[in-house]
């Protein structure tokens, strides 16, 4: 039994988000504290606390939240100019919710990496 976050809340519209996207697999709503002009948090409707946890099953889910993140992109227009796609896991990650998300940050020039 994997224990919810408030993403399940938020998937079962128990409590508000600004939804940008939803579709059967994948939830898309803004980032409550965003760190660029365009944060999105992309996540599977079904409960899967970190990638750790993600099996074969969930493949078609996985590549879901692919090309939602690349609908968003070019509907928020960030395609051409760019973005960047996080997933975090577990303590070094910086994982906060338990619940596998993954970030679409745009609109600004990211920091390098490292
Ligand atoms: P992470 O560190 O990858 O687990 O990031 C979790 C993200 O969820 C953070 O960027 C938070 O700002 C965001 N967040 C937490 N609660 C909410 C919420 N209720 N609605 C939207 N975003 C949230």
């Amino acid at each position: 039994m994997v224990e919810e976050t408030i993403f399940s809340k938020i998937i079962r519209k128990e409590i508000p988000a600004d939804i940008v996207y939803e579709d059967d697999l994948v939830l898309a709503f803004r980032d409550i504290a965003p760190q660029a002009p365009v944060h999105f948090l992309i996540v599977p409707k079904k409960d899967i606390p970190t990638v750790n946890d993600i099996t074969e099953d969930d493949e078609v889910m996985l590549g879901r939240l692919f090309s939602t993140a690349a609908r968003l992109a070019k509907e928020y227009d960030v395609d051409e100019s760019g973005y960047r796609l996080t997933v975090n896991c577990n303590s070094d990650g910086r994982q906060e919710v338990f619940h596998l998300h993954m970030h679409l940050m745009g609109g600004r020039l990211m920091q390098r990496m490292g």
